[in-house]
């Protein structure tokens, strides 16, 4: 089984380039989607996380109230630690049991947005491929596909790791900056013929 860790910056088309790993064959394990999963009602991090930050935090239904908590980690960075080292483990352990699950699959494909922000994911994955855009259209795509403002966006980008950062930790970068989503396909199918190649299904 091969490894692949798929991380960019917020809006760069990782999970568009996700999806057309998954029509090659590869299974995908979603860290984000993940990071939801634990933090519905009854979810595993809502224990612990009611018991670090307090009731305020927690929705009448039980889930995570993200607001709140975004509000809370953007002003404090020691509470975005404390948060972080409540989800990482467990998201550690779910990854485990997907990547077990997926025993049948050549390639498995860890879409990871905070993949070189959390230096322990490196070591998890075989090759790191990087979806790489312009700040200006990760805003515009975000703004358009969410209904955020520019302001939003840009106060996600600058939490984020810096694009050059990525870069210098990828095997591979996609440049997703003017292509239709066609031409991105192909760019996805070369690699894929580069990286799995006689692996493909
Ligand atoms: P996030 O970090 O917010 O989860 P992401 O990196 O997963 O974002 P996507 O959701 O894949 O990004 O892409 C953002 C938006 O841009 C989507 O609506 C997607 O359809 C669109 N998009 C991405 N790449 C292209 C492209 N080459 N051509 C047209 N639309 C694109």
């Amino acid at each position: 089984m091969r490894r692949i860790g798929l991380t960019g910056g917020i809006g760069s088309g990782k999970s568009t380039v996700a999806g057309m790993l998954v029509q090659r064959g590869a299974a995908l394990i979603d860290t984000d989607a993940i990071a939801r999963s634990l933090t519905l009602p009854g979810g595993r991090a809502m224990a612990p996380i009611a018991a670090q930050f307090g009731p305020d935090v927690v929705q009448a239904d039980g889930a995570l109230n993200r607001d709140r908590m975004r509000q809370i980690v953007f002003q404090d960075a020691s509470a975005k630690r404390r948060l972080e080292g409540i989800l990482h483990p467990l998201i550690g352990l779910a990854c485990d049991h997907q990547a077990a699950q997926a025993e049948g699959h050549d390639v498995v494909v860890f879409d990871v947005p905070l993949l070189v922000e959390s230096g322990r994911w490196r070591a998890r994955v075989d090759r790191v491929l990087v979806v790489d855009a312009t700040e200006a259209t990760q805003s515009g795509r975000v703004m358009v596909r969410s209904g955020w403002s520019a302001e939003a966006v840009q106060a996600v980008i600058v939490q984020q790791a810096s694009r050059e950062a990525r870069r210098a930790a990828a095997d591979a970068v996609i440049f997703n900056e003017g292509l239709s989503l066609a031409q991105l396909d192909a760019e996805v199918d070369a690699l894929w013929q580069q990286w799995v190649g006689a692996y493909a299904p």
